[in-house]
């Protein structure tokens, strides 16, 4: 197990995570106008009606209105950005230390270049 590398990637993937849950906020209005677009609607009228039907209908029927749409466009922009943010994490090198004589490894060798130790 490599906790440092395991560190590493669930720290890039939960702030690739926040990051784009706010930029996600942000969109929201985008994505809402393009659903209530869809709906036959446009502009701000557009907006928040596309987004009440993403967050279960509009307040005044019991849903979560515009502000749970929102949280619905940027979490779901959250959890997008964590799995990828976490798999290109994921194929960055780490440091790598001899099991032997604990020189550091170069790259991606496979055997020591101190002792010629090959690595697991
Ligand atoms: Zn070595």
């Amino acid at each position: 197990m490599n906790w440092k590398k395991i560190a590493l990637v669930s720290s890039v993937a939960v702030g690739g995570g926040a990051l784009a849950f706010v930029t996600g906020g942000l969109a929201a209005p985008f994505v809402g106008s393009l659903i209530g677009g869809a709906m036959g609607l446009s502009g701000a009228a557009a907006a928040s009606a596309g987004l009440a039907a993403l967050g279960g209908g509009a307040l005044a029927v019991g849903g979560g209105g515009m502000a749970a749409g929102t949280l619905v466009v940027a979490g779901a922009a959250a959890v997008a950005a964590a799995g990828g943010a976490g798999k290109l994490a994921s194929m960055v090198p780490v440091e790598r230390r001899c099991n032997e004589c604990d020189v550091l490894i170069e790259g991606r060798d496979t055997a020591c270049g101190n002792c010629g130790v090959k690595q697991s």
